[in-house]
């Protein structure tokens, strides 16, 4: 197929993310993916700022991800979970286990990271109606925060920059705490929890569970918040029998410089979900993770059961590539990497800083931060990094950098330098 047929197909009849029907905007044909480069069908290869949305850990193609594909193969790509079970599940579950906080050792394993947050949120009630609290129905997030499309999820996203408006009729109506106002490297000041502390003392009694991102808030607003906002959460959850869920979505697996983010202000929360860098960007694969009284409530209730039961649920494949996913990043210096990515992003994001059209410029592990005053011009931006050699993806006023933990020094330069320079061009700045 030439390229010119491929995306004669693709307007014709493939729906993109938060696209229009036919789409408005471009895509590039992708040939191939290696380490930190996608191939264009053109013939272009662009460095990646993205690792496709948070999950290509150790870039694209890996050797030993591969190997286990294929071994995986030769044995079973699927077989339903329902009464059957295998060894990619337990190895993985054993894995995850021995990395997670302690005591968060009862896994559900779903497809996706909107899934399982429907998967956690729905253990939250199952455990309020098993304790007889079923007043204890309704949630509180946090504004800005993106929690996923599926319906309950899309509820506890940002209200105004979510699909509130448009869905309002169906969805349920939760609680929303401020943004926190504390960022990551400000001094922590009290007056940051006031607003969890009054929603708890006005709605603790019908709330079954606090969800939120822990330190980074992502697509809702790439955010970086203090740690201590999230102890004084736990604090409240557990003096009002409020269950505390993190989703680790975008955040688990070293990305903010610790292997999990909620190690930033060493909480454990009762329920934590898990997804995109789960299998290094292969498959998708996602989890729900709780404690064992947890379970046991659940499963001492009239039910008898946990209601949730998917058809490709703990995929043999995605389970087996997820595993040596995992084994893959804890053998490699990954803290050190993103350290390293860290002080690079720093260093030479600050470029823009003086920028009239540049609101703020935020970095935190392999995240770099870009917040223009006004949303960007996608097409014409798209296409100025393209030409600059870079896949980089912004959305609204935020242009980001999250490459993969494998990217060389030298890469990672020109992926910077490539960024700035589309972005000068675009905005008319010397460079
Ligand atoms: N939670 C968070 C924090 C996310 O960033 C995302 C995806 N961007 C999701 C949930 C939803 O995951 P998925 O797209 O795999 O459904």
């Amino acid at each position: 197929m030439t390229p010119e047929q491929l995306l004669a197909i693709d307007h014709r009849h493939i729906w993109h993310p938060y696209a229009a029907m036919p789409n408005t905007l471009p895509v590039y044909p992708v040939r191939a993916a290696h380490g930190c480069i996608i191939e264009l069908a053109d013939g272009r290869r662009l460095i990646d700022g993205m690792s496709s949305w948070w999950a290509a850990l150790h870039g694209y193609n890996h050797p030993r991800l591969n190997t286990a594909a294929q071994a995986q193969l030769q044995q079973m790509s699927h077989v339903m979970f329902g009464g059957l079970t295998h060894e990619p599940a337990a190895r993985l579950a054993e894995r995850l286990v021995s990395i997670l906080p302690a005591g968060l050792d009862k896994i559900f394993f779903a497809d996706s990271g909107s899934v399982a947050v429907e998967v956690a949120m729905k253990m939250a009630l199952q455990y309020q109606q098993a304790k007889g609290l079923s007043g204890k129905h309704r949630f509180a997030a946090i504004r800005a925060g993106y929690h996923g499309d599926t319906w309950h999820a899309m509820s506890v996203c940002d209200p105004e920059t979510g699909m509130h408006g448009l869905f309002s009729r169906s969805l349920p109506v939760q609680y929303f705490l401020p943004q926190p106002p504390c960022r990551f490297h400000e001094t922590w000041s009290a007056d940051a929890a006031f607003a969890l502390e009054d929603l708890f003392e006005q709605h603790a009694g019908s709330l079954a569970a606090l969800i939120l991102e822990p330190i980074v808030q992502g697509a809702g607003g790439m955010y970086f918040y203090h740690p201590e906002y999230l102890r004084h959460a736990r604090r409240l959850c557990d003096r009002h029998g409020v269950l505390l869920i993190f989703d680790e979505i975008a955040t688990g697996f070293g990305r903010t410089g610790k292997l999990f983010a909620l190690e930033h202000a060493a909480v454990t929360p009762d329920i934590l979900t898990l997804g995109k860098g789960l299998t290094g960007g292969y498959l998708t694969l996602s989890a729900a993770v709780t404690r064992n009284d947890i379970a046991a409530a659940i499963s001492s209730s009239a039910s008898g059961c946990f209601m949730h039961g998917p058809t490709f649920m703990a995929n043999p494949l995605a389970c087996a590539i997820a595993a040596e996913s995992i084994a893959l990043l804890l053998e490699s210096p990954w803290q050190q990497r993103v350290a390293d990515i860290e002080a690079c992003l720093k260093k030479q994001l600050i470029t823009a800083r003086e920028w009239p059209c540049v609101q703020d410029i935020r970095v935190l592990g392999a995240i770099g931060v870009i917040e223009m005053k006004e949303n960007v011009n996608m097409p014409t931006l798209q296409a100025r990094l393209v030409d600059h050699g870079v896949w980089v993806r912004p959305f609204g006023k935020l242009v980001y950098l999250m490459p993969p933990f494998i990217i060389s020094t030298e890469e990672l330069q020109r992926l910077i330098t490539g960024l700035l320079n589309a972005l000068a061009e675009e905005y008319g700045m010397p460079v």
